[in-house]
């Protein structure tokens, strides 16, 4: 079966003062199957929320390819991305700042309905009183603003705004890192919840690898606006091949005591580069445990070294 989403030699470069060029996204590969979660995991600065912004062009690609359902959508344009627009949503990081404080709720949730011309009157009412009930809120919600709820509703208002107008694919822009942890989960469930009930894909996006290990089915990890590491959720956790993904999850503390005593913590040492101004080679290489002579020369190729086991490093 065609994958909903292929990504193919995805990139974004900003041009930057005195001629600089900021690769904020650089060659990803990746697909993602209908019906599946896909984690895009990376320290803040890694390129993984321009990648968002870049598959559901909000930012025209410099170069490569994003398919949706086969079609490139950096081509699409008149009806075609339109339809596009329709579907694909994106839920954003801040509740806060992604809801506009002088609209109704009902108003919010209802926009893509009233870009889309889908509903109007009576039908268009029962809709967000709907959407209001499916991410666990109520219609008396509806005549409200959105400085009367709390992060965790706002958040739930963010994920009807998007569901209104029934896409296939949502990309979750570290839709709960500005959540406090005791109403993380509740959100995390409700995307489960929706997915199940929608048939819905999504790309999630996180900085934080325990964060996005419940809920996805693979994962990507990125680090200078590449890719280093993809593989499906339990393999990236039993036998992750690439140091910065071994780092990454030797700092997720284990419950169980045992193992932890017991178990090597991997530190990193130094700051991420700056992304103007890459490391040659391997972008990893300033901070990797595991460098050699040969990662300063040559930058590792992004290939499959085991069924469904991608990863850029010269150890493979
Ligand atoms: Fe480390 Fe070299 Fe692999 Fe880069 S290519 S991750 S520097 S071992
Ligand atoms: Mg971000």
């Amino acid at each position: 079966e065609q994958p909903i989403l292929e990504v193919r030699n995805l990139q974004k470069h900003f041009n930057v003062a005195n001629g600089g060029v900021l690769k904020a996204v650089d060659n990803l590969n990746f697909s993602v199957g209908r019906g599946e979660t896909f984690g895009l995991v990376g320290e803040s600065g890694c390129g993984k929320s321009t990648a968002g912004r870049t598959i559901i062009r909000l930012y025209e690609a410099t170069g490569g390819e994003v398919l949706f359902n086969g079609e490139n959508i950096h081509q699409l344009g008149g009806r075609k991305l339109r339809d596009f627009r329709r579907q694909m949503q994106m839920v954003f990081q801040d509740p806060y700042a992604s809801l506009n404080p002088r609209m109704t709720v009902g108003n919010i949730i209802a926009e893509g309905v009233d870009i889309h011309g889908l509903y109007s009157g009576a039908k268009r009412k029962e809709r967000v009183f709907e959407l209001l009930d499916a991410v666990g809120l109520n219609s008396e919600h509806a005549s409200r603003f959105p400085h009367e709820f709390s992060g965790g509703q706002r958040q739930r208002i963010g994920i009807a705004r998007a569901l209104a107008i029934e896409p296939q694919f949502i990309i979750a822009d570290e839709p709960i890192s500005a959540l406090d942890v005791s109403v993380q989960a509740q959100v995390v469930n409700l995307f489960k919840k929706l997915q199940k009930e929608h048939g819905l894909t999504y790309l999630f996006i996180a900085h934080d690898l325990a964060m996005v290990k419940h809920i996805s089915d693979r994962i990507g990890v990125m680090y200078l606006g590449k890719l280093v590491e993809v593989t499906t959720s339990e393999e990236l956790y039993a036998k992750p091949l690439h140091p910065y993904t071994q780092s990454l999850l030797s700092a997720i503390p284990i419950p169980d005591p045992e193992i932890e005593r017991t178990r090597e913590r991997i530190i990193l040492e130094g700051e991420i580069p700056s992304p103007l101004n890459p490391p040659s080679g391997c972008p990893f290489r300033t901070r990797c445990p595991k460098a050699m002579p040969e990662c300063a020369a040559a930058m590792p190729e992004f290939k499959e070294v085991e069924p469904n086991h991608y990863v850029a490093c010269h150890l493979y």
